[in-house]
């Protein structure tokens, strides 16, 4: 590929489609780098998180939910709709020190650009248990966001199970207690990472109970989950807990690794350091959108506005 494109847009989430629906309707012609298709939730997927989430109730404008496959379809169809072009490649590395930036494929190709947005995302971390993934994939009752899939019909007045005893795992146990019969908490210590206040908020809910010292071992249930087993981290005894729904929130690995050696500043935690009130990273020229660069909101609906804001951003990089 000789070609210099205006804008390559890396990933294929809410925040790449949206950056390439403006790309393309600003005439930058975009060409998108969707990803390759794999077969584990716990890597970047072409779609994003969302290809995971089977319900979603609270992307503006679909009063009554959408699908994540189709939701991500639409925004693909609609950027099309404008010009935009897909690759089905990974960008492996990146070299921002020449002008144009080369940006080299999973296929060893090359591709030149004058302007790059980087909207990876971030994936969930998972505990890696074989009916963990394959209850995920399925719709089976396993997630990770209980702010996306908590309040579907099939977990009210069940009980359910969060893994992870940091901020995330406290808040999404908090948030499920409005809709669960009680929630477990299940962490490895006897102790949570979680803020004080946000500790206080669980031990003062009447339907939040911690599950101390214990680590899932195995996910049960054929078609959706009916329980998990449990190890003990002390004793090393197992038992077994009946949930209707296990919601893992042991933390998120931004999709930054392809980025490695390549100049962009990255926060202690891997995501994409911004500029305020920009998309702009360290490297003029190279912008960010989404849950790479955002670890604190993580939404479908505040990646595609940062998508947005990045297109515009190159569109204007791009005019001077
Ligand atoms: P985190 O703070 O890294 O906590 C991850 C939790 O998962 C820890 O309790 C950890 O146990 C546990 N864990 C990790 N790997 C595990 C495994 N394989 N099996 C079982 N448990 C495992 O991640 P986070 O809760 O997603 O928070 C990320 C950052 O965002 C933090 O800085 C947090 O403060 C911030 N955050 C803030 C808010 C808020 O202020 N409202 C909300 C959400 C997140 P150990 O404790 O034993 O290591």
């Amino acid at each position: 590929m000789s070609e210099i494109e205006n804008v390559v847009i890396i990933g294929s989430g809410p925040a790449g489609w949206t950056s390439a629906i403006y790309a393309s309707r600003a005439d930058l012609n975009p060409l998108c780098v969707i990803g390759v298709p794999k077969s584990t939730p716990s890597i970047v997927l072409p779609g994003g998180q969302l290809m995971l989430t089977t319900e979603v109730e609270n992307y503006p404008g679909f009063p009554e939910g959408i699908t994540g496959p189709e939701l991500m379809a639409g925004f693909q169809k609609q950027a099309e709709r404008f010009g935009a072009r897909s690759l089905s490649k990974d960008i492996v590395s990146c070299d921002f020190s020449t002008r144009p930036f080369a940006l080299e494929t999973s296929s060893g190709e090359t591709i030149f650009a004058k302007s790059v947005i980087i909207a990876t995302g971030a994936t969930a971390n998972w505990l890696g248990i074989e009916n963990e993934m394959r209850l995920a994939m399925s719709g089976g009752g396993v997630s990770a966001c209980a702010v996306c899939d908590g309040a579907l019909p099939v977990y009210r007045d069940q009980p359910l199970a969060v893994v992870g005893g940091g901020d995330s795992a406290l808040e999404e146990a908090s948030y499920l207690t409005k809709f669960a019969s009680e929630v477990f908490i299940i962490h490895r210590r006897d102790e949570f990472r979680a803020s004080k206040a946000m500790q206080q908020r669980i031990f003062d809910s009447e339907k939040a109970t911690p599950v101390w010292n214990k680590v899932v071992v195995d996910v049960l249930g054929e078609d959706s989950i009916t329980g998990v087993l449990l190890q003990d981290t002390v004793t090393g005894e197992e038992s077994t807990l009946e949930v209707k729904g296990m919601f893992v929130a042991i933390g998120h690995t931004p999709a930054t690794a392809f980025l490695d050696g390549s100049g962009i500043a990255l926060d202690d935690k891997g995501y994409i350091n911004l500029a305020t009130r920009s998309s702009a990273t360290n490297i003029e020229g190279v912008f960010a959108a989404g849950d790479v660069a955002d670890s604190h909101y993580r939404q479908a609906i505040s990646a595609a506005g940062m998508g947005c804001q990045a297109a515009i951003d190159a569109e204007q990089y791009l005019a001077h």
